[in-house]
């Protein structure tokens, strides 16, 4: 059986008893102009290979195979097995699912180097999945791209500017080295069940590095800096040894509270506060 002669997805979830569920954040997609326009966002995917993290019944990964990629996807929920695997035998084995949870699998290993990663991602592990990505030592990364579906209000923190009430931890550890950016937002209509919020897929590339910072300061200096974001940073870095004084050498005044700091700032405060 071919790609298009697939039953159609409301089918397929019906004859495999899949109602959703809540626990496992699953929100599922039909419309099948929508995910075409999703899987176009990180370009052409002929003979490109795809990690997709949640694939479900296999709207989005129909759509990621369709436009002719090769996809690994790593679903935790194992009714979905079954229909997944006649995706697979539908496109002779384009695709491989790995039964388990995306939190715990080495997925470097299992897509391999340069591969895009889309998904509609489950949100309870979205932001954590989006941390990993964002923070690997090795960069650039083994990833090409990220495409992936969030809570509109987490896209806009992701994108967000100094200043603005969204810029936080997120929006430095996505800016300091790569190009985060809104795709489009979807309507919550489109996903059967609608979560309670307006979603946007959006679409990251990696840019340089900058020398001489370790992810893992940066992480500790934001967290500190956003966890009190509304006190100064002479309070809020209280607690992590050697920030203040590498705000000062970067001649950073304490008074500032941590929203009004730049990403370029951020990143020359944890530079001096030296990788080891
Ligand atoms: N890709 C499908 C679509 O677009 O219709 C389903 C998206 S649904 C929002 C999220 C999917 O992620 C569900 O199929 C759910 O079972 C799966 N999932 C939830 N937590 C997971 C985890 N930790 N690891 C892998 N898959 C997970």
């Amino acid at each position: 059986m071919a790609l298009e002669d697939l039953p159609p997805l409301r089918e397929v979830i019906a004859a495999h008893g899949l109602s959703a569920s809540k626990a496992l954040g699953q929100n599922f997609l039909f419309d099948g102009q929508l995910l075409a326009r999703i899987a176009r966002v990180p370009g052409s995917l002929a003979g490109e290979r795809v990690y997709e993290v949640g694939p479900g019944p296999g709207g989005l990964t129909r759509a990621l195979l369709g436009a002719g990629a090769e996809v690994v996807a790593v679903e935790r929920d194992s009714r979905c097995l079954a229909p997944l695997a006649a995706l697979s035998e539908a496109v002779d084995g384009r695709l491989r699912v790995i039964s388990g949870d995306a939190l715990e699998v080495d997925e470097q290993a299992e897509a391999g180097a340069g591969a895009h990663i889309v998904a509609n991602l489950p949100y309870n592990v979205g932001t954590a999945l989006l941390v990993r990505w964002l923070t690997l030592d090795a960069w650039p990364p083994w990833w090409r791209s990220l495409t992936l579906m969030f809570q509109k209000e987490v896209a806009e923190r992701i994108v967000a500017k100094p200043g603005s009430d969204a810029y936080g931890r997120l929006a430095v550890l996505a800016q300091w080295r790569t190009t985060p950016s809104i795709a489009f937002a979807v309507n919550r209509a489109a996903f059967v069940p609608p979560p309670k919020v307006t979603s946007a897929v959006v679409h990251i590339v990696p840019g340089e590095t900058p020398e001489g910072v370790s992810p893992k300061r940066l992480g500790d200096l934001t967290a500190a800096a956003f966890g009190q974001r509304r006190k100064m940073l002479r309070q809020s870095l209280k607690g992590l040894p050697g920030a203040l004084d590498a705000l000062a050498a970067a001649g950073i005044d304490p008074a500032r509270r941590a929203e009004t700091l730049s990403v370029e700032e951020f990143v020359t405060v944890a530079r001096l506060m030296g990788t080891s």
